[in-house]
C-alpha cells in the first residue's frame, strides 16, 4: 500500500494511530496503543532543553539516577549527538569537569556506531568467540516472552519494556545478563526483542552492548548479583521479592555457578513461538502521481528524521520520501508504541518542511523510492548516509538506476581504527568529543 502525504497530515494524534494501525496490519504485535513519550524533533528538543545533568557522574547508574531519556530522539535522528553534545557543553561551560561523564556516555553511541560502519551485517553474528565454554540455545522461552518468568526483576523489567520502550541502562545489563547467562539463551533472541520493543532499538548500541554481555565483544562476560539489583534499583524488586534468588550469591559463587559448566543453570521453560501475521495480500504498488514534477528526491530514512538533516537542507524544492519498509515489519514486527513514535516524528517533519511534494510510502523503500523518482521526473535521489546496513543497501540499489548524492552524518568523532574497545576509542576520541584532555587522560593525542 503507498499512500499521498496528504491523509495523515491534519488528523489529531489518536486518528493518526488509528489509521496508522489499519495501515500496517501484521507489522506490530498485540494491540495498537501508543506509549508514554511523544515522537519528533519538538518534543526531543524541549526533552534535551529540560534536561538537567544534575549528578549525572554519581547517579546514573541507578534506575532512579539523572538519566537523559534521550536516547530513542538520537536513535531516529530527530536530535542529533553533535547538537546534544554542544548544547550541553554550552550549558556547563563554566563547570565542564559536571558534564565531562555524560559526555563519555554520549560517546558510547558514537563508538558502536563506528562498530556498526565497520561490521556491517557482521554485527548480526559473534564478533569474537564467547570468554567461556557454555552452550547457548535459540527461541526466547514463552515464560520471558510473557514476562512471567516469577521473579519480580525480571518480570518489572520486561512489563517496562512491553509498556513503555524505555530501560535504564542498568535494568538492560541485568536483563540480558540473565537471558544468556542464567538461561542460556542467545543474545541474538535478546537483541531481537529489544529492537522489536525499545523506542530506541537500533543495530549498533543493542547488537553491540548485548554481545558486551555475552563477551562476544568484552574480554569477560558481564553478571550481576542480587546485591547489585538490589542496590541500583533502591530496593523497588528486591524489598518485597519472596522467591528463591537465583541471584543471591558471591560473584566467586556465580562464576563458578555460570561458567564452569557447559549448560546455564536455568532451564528453559516451553519456547515462544510468535504468532504468524495475518496473510496480506500483496497490494498494487503505485505511489500517487504527484501535482509538482521535481528534479531530486531526498529520502528521510528513520536514523534521519530532522529538518536539520543534511539531504534536506540541501533540497529544499526536491520530493521527499519516507518509506515504512514492510517486509522488514513483518519479519520483524515492532511495537506499536515505537511506529507511533516514528509516524509522531515523520508527521512533524513532513508538515514544517518547505519542500513541494511529500510521500509517506509503505513498501519497500528501494522500489517506492525509484517508483516516486520515476514519477516525478526526477533523476537524483539525495540521502544521508547511515552505518544501518539498510540504508547502505538501499542506496546501493538506487544507485543502479539514477544517481544518489551522499550526505555525511553528524559524528563525535573522526576514527579511522578498527573500534574494538571503547577504552582505546576514548583514550584518542576523548579530545574531540570533550575539546579538552580529560583528567587523567595521559594517553590522549589530538
Ligand atoms: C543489552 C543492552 C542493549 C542496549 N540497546 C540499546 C539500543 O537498542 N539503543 C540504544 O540507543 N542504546 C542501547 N543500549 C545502550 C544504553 O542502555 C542506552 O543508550 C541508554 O540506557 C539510553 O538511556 P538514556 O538516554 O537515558 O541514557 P543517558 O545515560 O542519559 O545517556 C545519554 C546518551 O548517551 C548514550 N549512551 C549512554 N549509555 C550508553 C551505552 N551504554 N551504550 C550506547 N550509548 C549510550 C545514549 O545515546 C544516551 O541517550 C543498550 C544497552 C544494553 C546493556
Amino acid at each position: 500500500m503507498n499512500w499521498h502525504w496528504s491523509p495523515a497530515l491534519d488528523m489529531a494524534p489518536a486518528e493518526r494511530d488509528r489509521f496508522l494501525a489499519d495501515a500496517l496490519p501484521g507489522c506490530y504485535p498485540g494491540e495498537p496503543v501508543r506509549g508514554p513519550a511523544p515522537g519528533g524533533r519538538s518534543a526531543a528538543l524541549k526533552h534535551l532543553a529540560g534536561y538537567d545533568l544534575a549528578d549525572y557522574g554519581r547517579s546514573r547508574n541507578f534506575t532512579a539516577g539523572a538519566v537523559s531519556r534521550l536516547s530513542p530522539y538520537l536513535r531516529h535522528g530527530m536530535v542529533s549527538v553533535t547538537e546534544v553534545r554542544d548544547a550541553i557543553k554550552t550549558r556547563y561551560a563554566t563547570e565542564p569537569a559536571r558534564s565531562e561523564e555524560f559526555l563519555r556516555q554520549l560517546a558510547w553511541r558514537d563508538f558502536f556506531d563506528k562498530v556498526l560502519d565497520w561490521h556491517g551485517r557482521g554485527l548480526d553474528d559473534n564478533l569474537e568467540n564467547a570468554k567461556h565454554p557454555v552452550e547457548r540455545v535459540r527461541g526466547l522461552p514463552a515464560d520471558v516472552a510473557a514476562g512471567s518468568t516469577g521473579l519480580p526483576c525480571m518480570d518489572g523489567i520486561l512489563h517496562q519494556l512491553f509498556d513503555d520502550g524505555y530501560l535504564h541502562n542498568h535494568q538492560r545489563l541485568w536483563f540480558a545478563a540473565y537471558l544468556c547467562h542464567y538461561r542460556g539463551v542467545s543474545w541474538k533472541e535478546g537483541a531481537r526483542l529489544f529492537r522489536q520493543y525499545l523506542l530506541d532499538g537500533d543495530v549498533a548500541s543493542n547488537n553491540s552492548s548485548w554481545q558486551w554481555v555475552e563477551s562476544t565483544f568484552a574480554s569477560k562476560p558481564y553478571f550481576m548479583n542480587q546485591e547489585n539489583i538490589d542496590k541500583f534499583s533502591g530496593g523497588e524488586y528486591c524489598r518485597t521479592c519472596r522467591v528463591v534468588c537465583p541471584f543471591r550469591a558471591s560473584y566467586d559463587d556465580l562464576q563458578e555457578k555460570l561458567f564452569n559448566a557447559r549448560r546455564a543453570p536455568l532451564q528453559m521453560v516451553g519456547r515462544h513461538e510468535p504468532p504468524k501475521p495475518p496473510v496480506v495480500r500483496d497490494p498494487v504498488r503505485t505511489v500517487a502521481p504527484a501535482a509538482v514534477p521535481c528534479a531530486s528526491v531526498v529520502w528521510v530514512h528513520d536514523a534521519a528524521m530532522s529538518p536539520d538533516d543534511a539531504a534536506l537542507k540541501a533540497n529544499p524544492t526536491a520530493a521527499v520520501v519516507f518509506a515504512f519498509d514492510e517486509r522488514s515489519l513483518r519479519r520483524e514486527p515492532w511495537a506499536f508504541h515505537r511506529l507511533a513514535f516514528v509516524f509522531d516524528g515523520v508527521v512533524e517533519l513532513m508538515r514544517g518542511l518547505p519542500n513541494p511534494v511529500k510521500l509517506v510510502t509503505i513498501g519497500d523503500p528501494a522500489t517506492d523510492l525509484a517508483a516516486a523518482a520515476k514519477q516525478l521526473g526526477a533523476a537524483t535521489v539525495h540521502a544521508t548516509d547511515h552505518p544501518n546496513p539498510w540504508v547502505r543497501e538501499t542506496t546501493a540499489t538506487l544507485r543502479k538506476s539514477f544517481a544518489v548524492t551522499d550526505y555525511a552524518r553528524p559524528v563525535l568523532a573522526e576514527y579511522t581504527e578498527e573500534p574494538r574497545r571503547f577504552s582505546r576509542y576514548w583514550d584518542k576520541s576523548a579530545g574531540q568529543v570533550l575539546g579538552y584532555a580529560p583528567k587523567g587522560g595521559k594517553k590522549f593525542q589530538k
